[in-house]
């Protein structure tokens, strides 16, 4: 197939948070870095903020050594070449996450499902060039993808071919163990921003402001939602995806197709006191689509979502209606 110019977009400034000028306190220390493939923007305030960005920073590079596909000697680079290993010869938080995740892909019916490693590489998702894989192709990777061929007894076992991604869990994960890490550190507030994932923490007088992206513009917001001590996480069509023969192909995939999920919407917001939950429940609705999806929402009340469809319009779960703020001249369906 003829690629001209596989344009690869990506969308560096997902979710915003807005202050208001009694939530920066004197004691406020932020860093940036590059990690997990997109940036990490940390903002703590508290006596130990020094040492807390210090350790945080620490730990996320850990932890991205021990989950990243793309890393040679990480836990899960070892897995997906062995189809195999004990739960003595790896970390803990792979053992955890791993089990997360298989009980996450059993409740979304497949919809969330980190054995579809085969369809991100064909698709070049993880790599430098970007792809779209022919029917054929996919449909033999079809073969190697589902939850079904990852047992999870008394270690870890593979069957052959599959590959393990764990790109739509990794960051929440990764959010709530710096959570709980920070918890060492007598921290007033912090606002943890991994990619498109927010966990804002903290006791201050008012709720944070929490901004969301607006898919078609993502440099704008459709409107914010007031929210504290909670993950505030997107999945969208908007974040990582490339164009060709001007069609737009973006990363979150239908395990079921190899194909990305195409159920009507630009993207998914989903809040919750877990960013790993966040995290993957966002990536599941989005597969979902709009009335499954607000369905399954409404019968979770640990999770609330705002959903925008690819015509703009906005839907919120009951549960976060009246916290959420739209813009304008932005369409609210109830
Ligand atoms: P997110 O941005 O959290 O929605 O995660 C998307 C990333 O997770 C992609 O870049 C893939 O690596 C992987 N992924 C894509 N689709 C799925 C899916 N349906 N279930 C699990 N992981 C996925
Ligand atoms: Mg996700």
């Amino acid at each position: 197939m003829n690629i001209k110019k596989a344009a690869f977009c990506y969308a560096l400034s997902i979710i915003m948070v807005l202050f208001t000028s009694c939530q920066v306190m004197s004691s406020t220390k932020s860093i940036d870095f590059f990690a997990m493939d997109t940036v990490i923007s940390l903002k703590i305030s508290g006596k130990q903020a020094d040492t807390a960005l210090t350790q945080t920073k620490k730990e996320i590079k850990r932890l991205e050594g021990i989950f990243s596909n793309t890393i040679e000697h990480s836990d899960i680079s070892m897995i997906n070449q062995n189809f195999q290993a004990d739960f003595e010869t790896i970390h803990p938080e792979t053992k955890e996450i791993l089990q997360l995740s298989n009980h996450l892909s059993e409740e979304t019916n497949g919809c969330f499902d980190i054995t579809l490693g085969n369809f991100v590489k064909l698709w070049g998702f993880t790599e430098e060039t970007k792809r779209v894989p022919s029917p054929i192709e996919l449909q033999q990777a079809q073969q190697h993808v589902g939850n079904a061929h990852l047992k999870l007894a008394d270690g870890i076992l593979l069957e052959q071919q599959i590959q393990l991604d764990l790109g739509a869990i990794a960051k929440g994960y990764i959010t709530d163990q710096v959570v709980n890490l920070l918890q060492q550190y007598d921290i007033d507030s912090a606002i943890l921003s991994i990619g498109g994932n927010v966990s804002v923490i903290g006791n201050q007088q008012q709720p944070f402001q929490v901004g969301i992206a607006n898919p078609m513009q993502p440099d704008t917001l459709i409107g914010s939602i007031s929210v504290s001590n909670c993950a505030i996480v997107t999945s969208g069509d908007y974040q990582r995806y490339f164009e060709q023969d001007g069609i737009r192909y973006h990363h979150i995939l239908d395990p079921k197709t190899g194909y990305p999920a195409n159920q009507g919407l630009s993207s998914v917001t989903v809040i919750c006191e877990s960013a790993a939950l966040a995290d993957a429940y966002a990536t599941a609705l989005f597969v979902m689509g709009l009335d499954t999806g607000i369905q399954f929402v409404e019968n979770h009340p640990e999770i609330e979502a705002i959903f925008v469809t690819k015509e703009g319009q906005v839907k919120c779960s009951t549960g976060i209606d009246s916290q959420f703020t739209p813009h304008s001249n932005v369409q609210v369906i109830s």
